[in-house]
C-alpha cells in the first residue's frame, strides 16, 4: 500500500532552529507515571514511538532541581549526571530511528509539595499550594530568581549532554513560569512584576540563557498558553496573551501552544472531541515566524493535513494518539489507515500519573510493557504450535485475544452469543458522550476481518456441550460480567430494598438493554467511576426526573484520576440533576428511597418509584465453572482459561490487557507474571557492608544547583 498524496504534506521535514524534524509528527511532552523512577521502561516506550515514525519524541516534565518534586506523581528529572545517563537511554533509542528527542524543563513552584525532598517550594509569591496540599510557598526574592536561572541553565546543559535535540522552557499549565506571567498571581513590585514586560522578563531570560548555553546544537522550544482563561460563556478570553507572545515571538525556535483549561486540552471524549484547540489557535501563527505545534487528540489524517494546510500549525502535536497507536505516522505513510488504533479519549493513560504508577492504555495493551514484558504494539511472536483456539465471548477481552492470537498465526474460532461484536463497549458506546468508545471494537473487528485464520461465529451462544463439540486445543472463556442490583457494604453484597420493590430496582445492563423506569428515579452510584453519571444523564435525556446519589465524597469519584471529575459534576449540575454525595442507600420500598449521610445527620427520604443500582458486577463465569466441573481440569481435552471481566470485572483497559496477555503467553514456557516487573537500579555488593547497614556511603550533598 502507498501513501495517499493528500497526506504528503504531513511528511515534509520541518526546520526547528539548528535541528530538522523529518516529518510533522510531533509527540509532545506527556506524563507517563514512570519519570526518573523507571528509566528503562521509559526509554523502551519512547523508542517504539520513534520506530513508529514520530519525527519528534519528547520526555515528560523534567524537574530541573530537587526543590521541584512532584511525587507521588513521577516526573522525570535533570538533577545530576545520573539523570544524564538515564535520559541517554532514551535519546539513543529515539535517534536510532531518525527522530529528534525533546526534553521539557520544568519547575513546579506552587503546584509541587516536595514530599520527597522536603525542600520548601518557592514561587512568584507566598500563597497556598495549588495542588491542595496544606502548605504555602516561599516568595522568591531576587537571589532566588538568580539561583533558579542558574538551575535552569545547568539542566539545559545536562539535557544537551544527554543527547536531546530540543529543550523546552515550560511556561504554562499553572507551574512557576506561568505564575510569573499571570497578572492575577504575580503581584510583585520589582522588575519581575507589574507591567507585561516585567512579567515576561523571567521567561525571556530563560529563553536567552538556554539559547546561549546550548542553542548552537539544540532548538529552544517554549510551551505557552494561547488564552488567559475560559470566560463565563465558555469562550476563550485571550487577554494579553497575544501581546505577550508577540513580545517573545521570534526568540525561541518553536512554539508549543496549549490553553489554560487542561480539561479541554486533555479533555475526555465524553465532552471534548478532536481538534478542540482550533478556536484558540487562530492568531498564533500570524505573530511568529517560528514553527508552531499544538495538540488536539488527532487521529484523522484529514484533520491533520487540514490543520497544516490552513496554516493553523506546522507540526501535528500528539500525546494520547501516540499512546494509543505509536505507529500512527507509519500507518498513514504506508496507506494503512484501517490499521490505526484510534484513541478513545478515556484518559486512562493519564490516570497512571495521577495515581503515581506507570501508564496504561485502553486501546494499546503494550503501552508501558515494552521493556518489562518485551511487548511491541505491532510485532508479535509467531505461533509455536498448530493449536486451535476457541474463544467464547467477543467483548474487548475476547476480541483482543482473537486479534493477537490471529496475528501470531493461530487458528482461532471466536464465538459470540449476540449479533454484534464488542460486548460492553458496543452497549456503553450508545450512552451519552460515549460514542468514541466504539473504536475499541471497530479497530479489532477491522483486523479480524483481514485474518483468514480467524473465524467469527455470531449469534452462537455456547453451552458446555457445544464447547466439547468443538475440536479445540485451548478454550478461552471471555463471557464478561453483569451488573448486580445489590449494594456492596464493604463486606457483603446486600439487597438495599424491600423484596416487593425488587421489580423497581434496575441495573445499568437493563438500562442499556433499553428498559426505562417510569417516573422519578434515583441512580445510586457505589461504583464511583463513569457509569453512574452516564446512566443519570441517559435517563435525564429520556425525560425522567433523576436524582444521583453516591457513597463517595465526589460525583464519579475515580474520574478525578482521569481528569474529568469536575467537568462531569459541572455537566450534571447544568442538566439540573440533583447530586447527593456521601450518602448510602439504606432502604427502598418502591415509593421512596432512604439515604443516610456518611458523616451522620438525619436520614433523607426521596420520593422515587425506581432505583438504578450502579454498584458491582457478577462475573459471568457459569460456562467456565461448568466446564471445570465437568471433568476436573486435568481431564479436559483442552486447556481452559477465563479472561477479562469473566475472570474479574474491571475497566475496559484491563480486559484488553487480559486478552493480550493470554495471547502472548500461549505456548510459551515463560511465566508472564514472573518477568522483571520492576525497573530499579540494581544495588551492588559494594553498596552494602555485609555486617550491617551503617556504612552505606552517604550521598554526596548537592547544594547550590
Ligand atoms: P469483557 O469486557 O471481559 O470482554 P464483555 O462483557 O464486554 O466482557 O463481553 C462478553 C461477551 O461475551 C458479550 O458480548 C456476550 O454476549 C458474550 N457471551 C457471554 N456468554 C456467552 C456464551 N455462553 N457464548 C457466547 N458468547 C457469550
Ligand atoms: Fe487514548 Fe484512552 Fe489510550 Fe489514553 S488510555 S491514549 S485516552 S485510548
Amino acid at each position: 500500500m502507498t501513501r495517499d498524496p493528500r497526506y504528503d504534506i504531513l511528511f515534509e521535514p520541518v526546520k526547528i532552529g539548528p535541528v530538522t524534524a523529518k516529518n510533522r509528527f510531533y509527540q509532545v511532552p506527556h506524563c507517563t507515571g514512570m519519570g526518573w523512577l523507571r528509566p528503562r521502561m521509559l526509554a523502551a516506550m519512547r523508542k517504539v514511538k520513534a520506530e513508529g515514525g514520530w519525527g519528534v519524541v519528547c520526555t515528560e516534565y523534567n524537574s530541573i532541581h530537587p526543590s521541584s518534586d512532584d511525587l507521588p506523581h513521577p516526573s522525570a528529572s535533570l538533577w545530576d549526571d545520573n539523570d544524564i545517563r538515564a535520559h541517554s537511554l532514551m535519546t539513543d533509542a529515539v535517534h536510532q530511528h531518525g527522530a529528534l528527542a525533546g526534553a521539557e524543563l520544568w519547575y513546579g513552584g506552587a503546584r509541587t509539595p516536595n514530599l520527597l525532598t522536603r525542600i520548601t517550594p518557592m514561587d512568584v509569591g507566598s500563597f497556598p499550594n495549588l495542588a491542595g496540599h496544606p502548605l504555602q510557598t516561599r516568595a522568591m526574592d531576587k537571589e532566588d530568581i538568580r539561583t533558579f536561572r542558574r538551575w535552569h541553565r545547568r539542566a539545559a546543559i545536562r539535557a544537551r549532554d544527554a543527547g536531546f535535540d530540543i529543550v523546552y522552557v515550560y511556561a504554562t499549565h499553572g507551574y512557576l513560569l506561568s505564575n510569573f506571567l499571570n497578572p492575577r498571581i504575580n503581584t510583585r513590585c520589582d522588575e519581575y512584576g507589574g507591567s507585561l514586560e516585567n512579567r515576561t522578563r523571567l521567561v525571556r531570560e530563560l529563553i536567552e540563557e538556554t539559547r546561549e548555553a546550548i542553542g548552537d546544537r539544540c532548538a529552544v522550544a517554549v510551551r505557552f498558553a494561547a488564552d488567559d482563561k475560559i470566560g463565563e460563556d465558555g469562550e476563550p478570553v485571550f487577554g494579553e496573551r497575544r501581546d505577550m507572545l508577540a513580545m517573545l515571538a521570534d526568540l525561541p525556535d518553536l512554539w508549543d501552544i496549549n490553553i489554560s483549561d487542561y480539561s479541554v486540552e486533555m479533555g475526555a471524549s465524553r465532552f471534548i472531541k478532536e481538534a478542540p484547540l482550533e478556536p484558540y489557535m487562530s492568531w498564533v501563527r500570524s505573530v511568529t515566524t517560528k514553527p508552531v505545534v499544538t495538540v488536539g487528540r488527532f487521529t484523522s489524517p484529514d484533520t491533520m493535513a487540514r490543520q497544516v494546510r490552513s496554516g493553523i500549525v506546522d507540526l501535528i502535536g500528539a500525546a494520547r494518539p501516540s499512546i494509543a497507536d505509536p505507529f500512527l505516522p507509519k500507518k498513514i505513510e504506508e496507506g494503512r489507515l484501517s490499521e490505526i488504533r484510534e484513541c478513545i479519549g478515556c484518559n486512562v493513560c493519564y490516570s497512571g500519573d495521577s495515581i503515581g504508577v506507570p501508564i496504561r492504555c485502553t486501546q494499546n495493551p503494550t503501552m508501558g510493557e515494552e521493556w518489562r514484558r518485551g511487548w511491541h504494539p505491532e510485532s508479535l511472536p509467531p505461533k509455536t504450535s498448530h493449536a486451535r483456539v476457541l474463544i467464547v465471548g467477543a467483548g474487548p477481552a475476547g476480541m483482543e485475544a482473537a486479534r493477537a492470537l490471529g496475528q501470531r498465526g493461530y487458528e482461532v474460532m471466536l464465538a459470540e452469543a449476540g449479533r454484534d461484536l464488542g460486548g460492553r463497549v458496543t452497549r456503553e458506546a450508545k450512552l451519552p458522550g460515549m460514542r468514541e468508545y466504539i473504536r475499541v471494537r471497530d479497530y479489532r473487528e477491522q483486523q479480524l476481518r483481514k485474518m483468514a485464520n480467524v473465524e467469527v461465529f455470531r449469534e452462537s451462544h455456547m453451552s458446555a456441550a457445544d464447547v466439547f463439540e468443538v475440536d479445540a486445543s485451548h478454550v478461552v472463556i471471555a463471557t464478561g460480567s453483569n451488573w448486580r442490583p445489590e449494594l456492596f457494604d464493604g463486606e457483603r453484597f446486600l439487597p438495599a430494598y424491600d423484596p416487593e420493590a425488587a421489580a423497581h430496582v434496575l441495573t445499568p445492563d437493563e438500562i442499556m438493554d433499553g428498559k426505562l423506569p417510569a417516573g422519578p428515579t434515583l441512580v445510586f452510584d457505589g461504583d464511583g467511576y463513569y457509569m453512574g453519571g452516564v446512566i443519570a444523564e441517559h435517563l435525564h435525556a429520556a425525560g425522567l426526573q433523576v436524582t444521583y446519589a453516591t457513597a463517595y465524597d465526589s460525583v464519579s469519584n475515580w474520574s478525578g484520576n482521569t481528569g474529568d471529575r469536575a467537568r462531569i459534576r459541572r455537566h450534571l449540575t447544568q442538566l439540573g440533576i440533583p447530586l447527593l454525595t456521601a450518602r448510602t442507600l439504606k432502604g427502598f420500598d418502591g415509593i421512596e428511597a432512604v439515604l443516610r449521610g456518611t458523616y451522620g445527620g438525619t436520614d433523607e427520604r426521596i420520593a422515587v418509584g425506581h432505583v438504578v443500582m450502579v454498584t458491582g458486577r457478577t462475573p459471568n463465569d457459569r460456562l467456565y465453572r461448568e466446564l471445570k466441573d465437568e471433568a476436573g481440569n486435568s481431564d479436559l481435552p483442552f486447556t481452559l482459561t477465563r479472561i477479562g471481566d469473566c475472570e474479574a470485572p474491571a475497566i475496559i483497559a484491563a480486559a484488553i490487557l487480559s486478552g493480550h496477555r493470554y495471547a502472548l503467553a500461549l505456548d510459551t514456557t515463560v511465566d508472564i507474571d514472573s518477568e522483571p516487573l520492576r525497573d530499579r537500579v540494581e544495588i551492588t555488593c559494594g553498596d552494602k557492608n555485609p555486617k550491617g547497614l551503617t556504612s552505606v556511603p552517604a550521598p554526596t550533598p548537592r547544594h547550590g544547583r
